[in-house]
């Protein structure tokens, strides 16, 4: 399942924040999703910043448009891109989100703006570290066509609040397991 394959991995996860990513925390991230879909995975450096995204008014940087802007800039051999930020993102009819991803597509982005514990990333950076792995596996869940499960332990359970985020495990439901090998195999586009 983790077997390593020669580059271009099928997963590419990108550091686009404002400071530098948390300590250690891309390469748990980049391990965890390896595991879970048995996809090669690495970390792309690259130095451009999705700076058009942010909203002044809103303080805050539009997911959709990081998105567009990762498939743009991003490494085009990839067959996934996730962007993970720490600034504060939002789509317009929410407050916040913790990440955005196209439904079959190939870009994804998650934030680790409000999924910060208590105390800080210094205090409890596992608890950091293990809910930014969960966002990041259900964003790319989306990427690769799978929707909302209802199982709240499984990963691509919705995530409103931290509460959800803590309540599921990092890993996919047997439903959703066998719909992403599905989707895996297939086109990639959700029916
Ligand atoms: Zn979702
Ligand atoms: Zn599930």
């Amino acid at each position: 399942m983790s077997r390593r394959s020669a580059a271009p991995s099928p997963i590419c996860l990108w550091w686009i924040g404002a400071d530098a990513p948390p300590e250690g925390a891309l390469d748990d991230v980049r391990g965890h999703v390896e595991r879970v879909y048995g996809l090669g995975t690495r970390l792309w450096h690259g130095p451009e910043r999705p700076l058009h995204a942010f909203d002044p008014v809103r303080g805050q940087l539009s997911s959709t448009r990081i998105l567009e802007w990762l498939l743009d800039v991003g490494p085009h051999d990839a067959r996934k891109v996730v962007g993970v930020t720490d600034m504060d993102l939002f789509i317009p009819v929410l407050t916040f989100v913790f990440g955005e991803a196209q439904l079959g597509g190939r870009a994804a982005v998650v934030s680790t703006a409000r999924l910060m514990p208590e105390g800080g990333a210094t205090l409890n950076g596992r608890l950091l570290v293990a809910r930014l792995a969960k966002e990041a596996v259900h964003e790319l869940g989306h990427s690769f066509g799978l929707v909302h499960c209802d199982e709240v332990h499984c990963v691509m359970s919705r995530s409103a609040s931290l509460i959800d985020v803590d309540t599921k495990n990092g890993g996919l439901c047997h439903d959703c397991w066998t719909r992403y090998l599905e989707l895996r195999e297939g086109t990639e586009v959700h029916p």
